[in-house]
């Protein structure tokens, strides 16, 4: 019996779990498949490396669709036959056990992406699966049932898991999309997500500092977004996990071209209500009258922000806190409370964590990710129009339906 080929495009985070469970499958199988990843970069699984901040925040326990953008009748069909229990048994049977934080997002016990990487390499090479670095592929065609990639490679099933643009560094560099609309699958309208938002009226002085704030996007008048957390302030406008969660509805609006403006509101003490951050500054007034501006805020957020916020309400930080009018007063609340920034745009793809868009859900069976068109096709991971928020929930998507996509072309190429 001749040996039948099934080719990866991709080892990051899905290919590499494609490939591992599609490797195991064939085995119990005793079926007689190769098993090739292609990667571009001279490495596998570098993203893997910078995720988590290098601690590689691998999953969560509290998958649920609301945490994700895209096609919510495929989520649930493939989380529950590839649930968050099944990746965990995935990771120990590679020797990876899970320790986990706060919100249910799991890392690996190590604490280090590179243990991950590790475990996903030694466990491709046990299983005898072949990785070529260095090898991009940028042509697919199909002739007579087998798929021919760069005019050589003869491969009888492909699992597309090249990723979206984010992070082209990294290598996900687009290409992806490309082979898929080469055969005729539609790719939905890309823009980054999880990235950084810029603003037009920004406050560089900012720069560095930390401070918990909550953001809301305002599309046109309503609220489209909005997120709680630790606000990091940069020289280009503001980031951190609350602005990375909001950065999706900016992004969609400028990339999109969509009418109308968008504003973002950030509330800077999102535990006072307005009658407390005015009743803390009429105390602090009738305490220390003589005390300067510059130092009202001090004790409820960092100096620079306190005098940030001053600015903001043109009050001079060198004014003595006797000469705050209750007007003014009210003012500086709610600028506290609620200020408005104009954003010019979010991040582009090279600083985002994550790609909104991508190929169309519609066209891929739901059960086992192959493309009803084009037997023996499937896709996995980020180059799927499925894109979800900070947590972990990103990587379970390309746990998940990595190993989906790896099952299922083994079962394909079993019964071909
Ligand atoms: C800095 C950063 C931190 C992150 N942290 C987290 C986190 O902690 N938790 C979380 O859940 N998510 C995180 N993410 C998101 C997560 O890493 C991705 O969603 C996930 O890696 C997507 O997996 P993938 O396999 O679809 O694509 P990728 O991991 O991007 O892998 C695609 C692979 O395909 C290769 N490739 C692309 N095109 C071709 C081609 N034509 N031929 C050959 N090879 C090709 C690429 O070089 C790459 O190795 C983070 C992302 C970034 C950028």
């Amino acid at each position: 019996m001749n040996q039948k080929v099934l080719s990866v495009i991709g080892g990051g985070a899905s290919g590499l779990a494609a490939a591992i469970e599609a490797a195991r499958f064939s085995k119990a199988k005793n079926s007689n498949i190769k098993i090739i990843i292609y990667e571009r970069l001279p490495k596998v699984g570098k993203k893997i490396l910078a995720t988590g901040n290098g601690r590689c925040n691998i999953m969560n326990t509290s998958v649920n669709k609301k945490y994700y953008h895209g096609d919510s009748k495929l989520l649930s069909s493939i989380f529950e036959n590839f649930t968050i229990e099944n990746n965990i048994e995935f990771f120990r049977s590679m020797g990876i056990y899970l320790a986990e934080e706060d919100d249910g997002r799991l890392y690996p016990l190590s604490f280090q992406a590179s243990s991950v990487l590790d475990a996903l390499r030694f466990e491709a090479e046990n299983l005898g699966i072949e990785i070529k670095c260095d090898t991009k592929i940028e042509k697919i065609k199909r002739n007579n049932n087998v798929f021919i990639l760069n005019e050589n490679i003869y491969s009888d099933a492909v699992i597309i898991a090249g990723g979206g643009k984010s992070a082209s560094v990294q290598g996900s560099d687009g290409s992806c999309f490309d082979l898929l609309s080469s055969l005729g699958i539609k790719i939905r309208p890309t823009f980054p997500s999880l990235t950084g938002i810029v603003l037009k009226n920004k406050n560089k002085a900012l720069k560095g500092v930390r401070a918990a704030g909550e953001i809301y996007i305002v599309e046109n008048g309503t609220v489209v977004a909005s997120s709680e957390g630790e606000l990091q302030y940069t020289d280009y406008g503001i980031s951190g996990i609350p602005a990375m969660e909001v950065s999706r509805a900016v992004s969609e609006h400028f990339a999109l071209h969509k009418k109308g403006k968008i504003i973002m509101a950030v509330n800077s003490l999102p535990d006072f209500t307005p009658e407390e951050i005015f009743d803390y500054i009429i105390t602090r007034k009738k305490q220390n009258p003589n005390l300067l501006c510059e130092d009202l805020l001090s004790g409820v957020m960092p100096k620079k922000l306190g005098m940030a916020k001053l600015s903001s309400a043109s009050i001079s930080c060198t004014a003595r806190l006797s000469t705050l009018t209750k007007n003014k007063i009210a003012f500086l609340t709610e600028i506290i409370n609620s200020e408005i920034f104009e954003i010019s745009g979010a991040l582009g793809f090279d600083n985002s964590q994550v790609t909104a868009g991508g190929a169309d859900t519609k066209l891929f069976n739901q059960t086992t990710l192959e493309a009803k068109n084009i037997n023996g096709l499937f896709a996995c991971g980020e180059v799927l129009d499925i894109d979800a928020v900070c947590g972990g929930f990103n990587l379970s998507w390309a746990w998940s339906s990595g190993r989906c996509a790896g099952t299922n072309a083994i079962k394909y190429l079993s019964e071909k």
